[in-house]
């Protein structure tokens, strides 16, 4: 069995941004600008909001990070996505989900400029990656998994690939990018959920189990074929009173036993999760690219 190690792929991606950052200041340009914005206390999120502002400080990026109060309205947030709009100083938006309920979630992702959306949530970029237009920005989490099975030159080309959740930011975007004709791709996909019937019979045959379910230690052994290569995307917080922030973060994956199995496995911490943020690193470089340096 071999790890995938997102953390050193990820610091690999990272170190070769920074590169390009620094070239680009000795060119006498500014360097890409990623606004930041948390609305509320979710505890999670200000985790995954401040490791998006450290790395973005990693590669030489500017960034700002908005706090907003949890009672934020609808129309006060839509203000300020369109405020950072308008900003030339500004090449990438973020805003982190999920939203306090009384906030349209589409309603923000629409609002958000296609050519600043580096989540890769925006309809415009959903339709372009449906399209296999190279000038989409995907959203991180897939294009995270994308570059981890790139570095590791994972064949995928006629493999089955079986992918586990349907979400709109995870699960149906890599069973899309993995179905398409590019390079890791071309591999013919089924696409399970909460409804599957045979789940276990359906993961059994899959070269390439993706699991983004965000149910801790759901994928046992006995749903992995020998030798498969195994992608956990699920996290969850669990409480644990011997560690110590009082959690311990778990993936979808019994990682013990299955690791015993697969060819390749993603830890959990330490694989995708990285991934996901040098993915939205190289996003905000593109959208930088694609219209402040064009
Ligand atoms: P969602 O809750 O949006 O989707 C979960 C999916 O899993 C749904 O499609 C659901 O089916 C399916 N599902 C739930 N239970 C089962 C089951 N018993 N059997 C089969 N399918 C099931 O989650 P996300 O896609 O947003 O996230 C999934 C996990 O990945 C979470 O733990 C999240 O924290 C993590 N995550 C990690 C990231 C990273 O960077 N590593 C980034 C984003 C997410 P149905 O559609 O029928 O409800």
């Amino acid at each position: 069995m071999q790890l995938l190690d997102g953390k050193l792929v990820s610091q690999k991606t990272k170190d070769e941004l920074k590169k390009q950052t620094e070239a680009l200041i000795l060119d006498g340009k500014r360097p890409p600008h990623l606004a930041a914005v948390l609305v509320g206390n979710n505890g999670a999120s200000e985790t995954y909001v401040a490791n998006k502002v450290k790395s973005c400080k990693e590669v030489g990026f500017e960034s700002t990070l908005l706090r907003l109060d949890e009672q934020t309205t609808e129309t006060d947030l839509i203000a300020l996505v369109k405020k950072l709009n308008e900003d030339k100083n500004i090449d990438g938006i973020l805003v982190q989900l999920p939203l306090p309920k009384q906030i349209d979630e589409f309603n923000i992702i629409n609002t958000i400029s296609p050519e600043k959306d580096v989540d890769g949530f925006h309809p415009v970029n959903t339709g372009k990656m449906l399209l296999a237009d190279d000038r989409a920005f995907l959203p991180a989490t897939p294009f995270g998994i994308m570059l981890l099975l790139e570095h590791y030159n994972i064949t995928t080309r006629g493999k089955r690939v079986v992918v586990v959740g349907r979400s709109n930011i995870v699960g149906r975007p890599i069973s899309i990018l993995m179905s398409q004709q590019r390079n890791f791709g071309d591999a013919t996909v089924t696409l399970c959920h909460s409804k599957t019937t045979n789940l276990q019979e359906i993961t059994c045959q899959a070269d390439i189990l993706i699991s983004a379910i965000g149910n801790p230690d759901i994928i046992g052994a006995d749903m992995v074929k020998d030798g498969a290569v195994v992608i956990d995307v699920g996290i969850v917080r669990v409480k644990d009173d011997s560690a110590k922030l009082g959690y311990k973060i778990k993936g979808d994956v019994k990682f013990d036993e299955v690791a015993l199995k697969s060819s390749y496995i993603t830890p959990v911490p330490g694989g995708v999760g990285p991934m996901t943020i040098a993915a939205l690193m190289m996003n905000t470089m593109k959208a930088y690219k694609q219209t402040f340096a064009k």
